[in-house]
């Protein structure tokens, strides 16, 4: 089974979306990884999910990803007497350690480590930014704020700093139990929330290993400070714009999101735009011209993957999201002005052996009008540093490792099969043509351009391309 585009979607998986029959046809109408977000549901929910998204791959014959999102230090206030009260704009509020339910003047913030951090001048935003409060005084006990934005504040709502870096742990007790169950589950991606430094990626992968691979959600502006740093810790990168835009001011969520596509794609890390996407399809059958604009324009930036949050999980037309997604990503991608834009950010290959291999790999591929470039693996690093280069043709990636072929889900242009290890050049020509026929990836008497390592089998070892002439 064939996908028409090389771009990738990503659904996340909830209610709306729990039955076999509902996955596998998510599954058939384009996504490609499912994301499971562990800031709702149970252990219980989550396995079940699991179990389907495994017996559905098994059904299709195809490696699918489970992304597994760990919740991450999200600030919450306490509880109010009445459950809810109304602020008015100038009047003073307080945040306190006493954890009495509030009132009109305070709540208790049961978060210690924020009362050092935040300084005079600074604003806290809550419930999703729709109030906004500055700081006038904090003094380790208490913080003093004047309300600039009014409005009505309930229980245990949100609360983001934007202006601070926070001492605070990258994974939280719970984070550290769904990570060792979504680990023990057999998750291929563990996305990281909130992520603010790179040591914070740092602490993650020593938990973590190679049992997975790290995405990084940029979401805290104090990410963007180390940019470059935190790309290259993490293995990929999610613009997580509903954080992100309640932490800066929206009109700079664009070019945010440019800038960390532009980085990713210079490290070559696959890197996938969220949340909101196509957002009025949580109830409606269509999407607005706007949100399809949003996806299209992810696209034409050279973008891995685009994701849906609720419009999959919650909403009332899942399957109808994910097909609205995978028909704009066809439509672009058949645009002569997406090659052209892709072609004119092509990213210089880096000074290694496998960016020389990848780089002239594209570039035969397109002289020869290869209608395949096809990557030997076993981390999956050829094929990834092959998706870099955004060839013509699409990438086929054969591995003998089935978490390469799952993982290497999530990037651009790479469809990903299974296969055992080759011990040859002949026996690496002739799987590479079987498989490329029987993938649809090729007819006889198509050229296809290979790459491998020899020695066979040995990762890191990236150093033949080789030119073949489809047989049958
Ligand atoms: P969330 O992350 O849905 O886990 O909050 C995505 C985002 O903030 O955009
Ligand atoms: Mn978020």
């Amino acid at each position: 089974m064939r996908r028409q585009r090389q771009a990738k979607i990503v659904a996340t998986l909830g209610p709306a979306s729990a039955s076999r029959q509902m996955i596998q046809a998510l599954f058939e109408a384009g996504a490609d990884v499912f994301r499971f977000n562990f800031s709702h549901g149970t252990h219980a929910d989550h396995q079940a999910r699991y179990q389907i998204v495994r017996e559905v791959e098994r059904e299709v014959g195809r490696p699918i990803a489970v992304l597994a999102d760990l919740q991450g230090p999200k600030l919450r206030i306490g509880q109010f007497a009445d459950g809810k009260v109304t602020l008015l704009q100038g009047q003073t509020f307080t945040l306190d350690r006493d954890a009495t339910p509030g009132d009109g003047s305070r709540v208790c913030l049961p978060h210690p480590e924020l009362f050092e951090a935040i300084a005079a001048g600074q604003s806290l935003l809550l419930d999703d930014g729709k109030l906004r409060l500055q700081v006038e005084y904090s003094d380790g006990a208490r913080i003093r704020t004047r309300v600039v934005n009014a409005g009505v504040l309930s229980d245990r709502k949100g609360v983001n700093v934007p202006d601070a870096v926070l001492p605070i742990p990258a994974l939280t007790e719970k984070d550290r139990r769904d990570l060792a169950f979504a680990l023990d589950m057999g998750a291929d991606w563990i996305a990281l929330s909130f992520v603010q430094r790179p040591e914070d990626v740092f602490e993650a992968r020593g938990l973590i290993g190679n049992r997975a691979a790290v995405l990084s959600k940029l979401e805290k502006p104090a990410a963007l400070d180390r940019l470059d740093e935190i790309v290259q810790a993490s293995d990929a990168i999610m613009v997580a714009r509903g954080d992100l835009g309640v932490e800066l001011p929206p009109e700079r969520v664009p070019g945010t999101q440019k800038r960390i596509l532009r980085t990713c794609r210079q490290h070559g890390k696959p890197i996938v735009i969220a949340t909101q996407m196509l957002e009025s399809m949580i109830t409606a059958p269509v999407p607005t011209r706007a949100e399809v604009s949003d996806v299209a324009s992810a696209i034409y930036d050279g973008s891995d993957a685009v994701m849906l949050s609720a419009e999959s999980a919650n909403g009332s037309y899942p399957l109808q999201a994910v097909t609205m997604m995978d028909r704009v990503i066809a439509e672009v991608e058949r645009d002569p002005l997406y090659r052209n834009m892709i072609d004119a950010q092509h990213e210089v290959p880096q000074p290694n052996r496998s960016d020389a291999i990848c780089s002239a790999l594209r570039d035969v591929a397109g002289i020869v009008g290869a209608t395949t470039t096809v990557t030997y693996t076993s981390s999956g690093h050829t094929s990834l540093r092959a998706a870099r280069e955004r060839p013509m043709a699409p990438i086929l990636s054969i591995t003998p490792q089935l978490a390469t072929a799952r993982r290497l889900a999530l990037v651009w242009g790479v469809h990903s099969t299974i296969s055992d290890q080759i011990h040859n050049e002949s026996e690496m020509v002739s799987a590479a043509c079987q498989t490329a026929l029987k993938e649809g990836f090729a007819k006889k008497g198509d050229q296809i351009a290979i790459t491998a390592g020899m020695p066979f089998g040995q990762p890191g070892s990236t150093n033949l391309l080789r030119l073949a002439e489809v047989w049958g």
